[in-house]
């Protein structure tokens, strides 16, 4: 549920005119009322305006632009090639939205399909070949298949890029230089999500949307005092120890961030030492040793998941109960992304942050950021 909830639409969602196969899904998931950024991107979505969604994980933003684009697509007619495109920065993310699409699109005969790396190039021209509605891809393999003419991309008529943020690298910028070519030439309806909006990320905005709308959360919402958020001294070596322990004191879903690969290796080993049970998301792990982490912990077989940040930003794991920084994140945003984890939903959540002489400055930085003091704590006050 998004952190978000807004108060000012009575009537839900049947006030943007959704068609009923949509409210009735709505209804079944469980989506009762809009989030804020859904009040305000679906409208103008439907009126096919671009829109410039400013805004993080947790706010609902996935829906917001997967509704009004199941709603486009089912009152037009299928072609020979896909409609919508989706561009994310992860095979996981992919996944995740394509899940969305899918979910939310159950009551339509819309196909879905994901085009990513990391699995068979084959398996995914042959997934394609009876038609597709929503492609939800990463940039290398859908740039592959496009210049192989495995896949056309003149039919499309909305466009997604999700975390542009993350999108912008220099192979990112030369798939899209490579792909723009084969857009119809008439330009897609094109929304454009960014957790933030410096100013490189804004040149991308400018390139590829025409006059959005732009729609924003301010990054407070996301720093729900409901977080019960702690910080403690704790020297670099014992560091892992002091985790164990905690998790010892702590039943429940926890995640663990570090800063490096190597940490996330060091605190698992630490953690079955203690008998704790654990599973880790890095880099360099295999897309479906990744995959099997996180399905273990969702299904919550798994309490614990150690990761980095690079392998679990945008991924939509929330009822943690607990979240511990073992390392402090590179920035106050990083902070903010990691503790929105927990305290989802009206629930209540800790997040504990260890902190080593060299890391001071991090939690001042995050403080001015969120506007309020974290308490220090010893390791025995935890729970006050
Ligand atoms: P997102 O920001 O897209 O990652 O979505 C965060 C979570 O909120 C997902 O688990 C969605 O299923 C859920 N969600 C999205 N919209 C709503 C809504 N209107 N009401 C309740 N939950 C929602």
């Amino acid at each position: 549920m998004p952190e978000t909830p807004s108060t000012d639409t009575p009537d839900g969602f049947a006030a943007f005119g959704l068609i009923p196969p949509l409210l009735a899904t709505l209804e079944q998931v469980g989506h009762k009322r809009p989030s804020t950024i859904q009040v305000q991107a679906i409208p103008p979505l439907l009126k096919g305006r671009d829109v410039l969604v400013a805004s993080q994980t947790g706010s609902g933003k996935t829906a917001a632009f997967v509704l009004p684009m199941l709603q486009i697509l089912s009152k037009g007619e299928s072609a020979h090639g896909p409609r919508a495109l989706i561009l994310e920065p992860t095979r996981e993310l992919a996944a995740q939205t394509a899940a969305v699409c899918r979910q939310l699109g159950r009551r339509l005969s819309l196909k879905t399909r994901v085009i990513c790396g990391g699995t068979s190039r084959e398996q995914q021209v042959r997934s394609i070949v009876d038609g597709v509605d929503i492609v939800v891809a990463t940039h290398g393999r859908l740039l592959d298949l496009v210049m192989q003419g495995d896949l056309v991309l003149e039919y499309l008529s909305y466009l997604v890029l999700d975390e542009a943020d993350r999108l912008l690298d220099e192979d990112f910028s030369e798939s899209m230089t490579a792909l723009t070519p084969y857009f119809p030439d008439v330009p897609p309806q094109t929304v454009f999500c960014s957790a933030t909006l410096p100013e490189p990320v804004m040149d991308l905005a400018k390139r590829v949307t025409r006059d959005p709308v732009r729609v924003e959360v301010a990054a407070e919402t996301f720093t729900p005092k409901k977080i019960r958020q702690r910080a403690m001294f704790v020297e670099k070596e014992d560091k892992p120890e002091t985790v164990a322990r905690i998790l010892e004191r702590f039943p429940g879903r926890s995640m663990v961030f570090t800063r490096t690969k190597a940490n996330v290796d060091l605190l698992a080993r630490v953690l079955r030492k203690h008998n704790i049970k654990s599973e880790t998301l890095h880099g360099d792990r295999s897309q479906g040793a990744r995959n099997k982490a996180l399905d273990l912990f969702r299904q919550g077989r798994v309490p614990v998941l150690v990761t980095t940040d690079i392998a679990s930003r945008g991924l939509d794991i929330s009822d943690v109960d607990l979240v511990i920084n073992m390392d402090m994140p590179e920035t106050p945003e990083a902070y903010v992304h990691r503790i929105g984890r927990t305290a989802r939903a009206g629930k209540k959540g800790a997040a504990f942050s260890l902190i080593n002489i060299d890391e001071r400055l991090s939690l001042r930085d995050i403080e001015k950021h969120i506007g309020y003091r974290i308490r220090i704590a010893t390791e025995d006050a935890l729970d006050t």
